[in-house]
């Protein structure tokens, strides 16, 4: 798929007019040279028992997004978000001791305290078991959870002080710029030829 400013040409050479293309995509882990193919998952995922424990390997943990936990229940691991890393994470390092102390270690499961997503100022979803918030209550639900989740006083407060000026100065700081824009004669020949196919259409 290709973007030209003011069209898409699909892979199957299909030009639909657009003047905004958002690319969405999924995203995947980054295989780790040296480990052995075989304990590789789906999506560069790299799989490990109920331990977080790579397979094939004593001695090597995998935890959060790049940990595929295949087992009946999760048969495409766990979902890749922060609960999931984080819980990962506290039983590890449980476990580490544990197994430090020649003591059995604890296998992980998954305690899914809900869903939240933020899709604007003002704006978020919260589904806590079978509590439903949207709108601001939401909004200010999901800052709050996220801000006590970070670690550290200094860092809560740098977060916060970030959003309350974000929140007023209406400033988005992500404005990526990869190459200038340069349409060639061929593609302006080829835009001005569906333009005018529009303009016939639509009369
Ligand atoms: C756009 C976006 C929005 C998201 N929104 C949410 C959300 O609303 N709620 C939610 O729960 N989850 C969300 N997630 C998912 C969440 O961010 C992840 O599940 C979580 O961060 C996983 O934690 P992790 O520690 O496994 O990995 P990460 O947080 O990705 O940490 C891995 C770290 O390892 C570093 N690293 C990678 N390779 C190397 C290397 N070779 N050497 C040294 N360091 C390396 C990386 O730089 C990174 O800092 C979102 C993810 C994305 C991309």
């Amino acid at each position: 798929m290709d973007f030209f400013g003011d069209y898409v040409q699909t892979n199957t050479e299909e030009d639909i007019i657009a003047k905004t293309l958002i690319w969405t995509a999924g995203i995947e882990g980054s295989p780790i040279p040296g480990l052995k193919k075989d304990c590789m998952a789906p999506g560069n995922r790299i799989a490990t028992d109920e331990f977080n424990r790579v397979v094939n390997y004593d001695s090597i943990f995998a935890i959060g997004d790049v940990a595929a936990m295949i087992s009946e229940t999760t048969p495409k691991g766990h979902p890749m978000v922060a609960p999931v890393a984080i819980q990962q994470g506290k039983l590890l390092a449980k476990n580490l001791r544990l197994l430090e102390q020649n003591k059995p270690m604890q296998p992980f499961l998954y305690k899914d305290k809900g869903s939240m997503a933020t899709v604007g100022k003002n704006k978020a979803v919260v589904e806590i078991k079978k509590l439903k918030l949207k709108g601001l209550i939401a909004w200010i639900t999901w800052m709050l959870v996220h801000l006590m989740s970070l670690v550290g006083f200094r860092n809560k407060f740098i977060t916060l002080f970030h959003w309350v000026r974000n929140y007023f100065k209406d400033d988005k700081t992500m404005r990526t710029i990869i190459t200038p824009f340069v349409l060639s004669d061929a593609k302006r020949k080829r835009r001005k030829q569906m333009e005018d196919n529009r303009k016939q259409e639509s009369r």
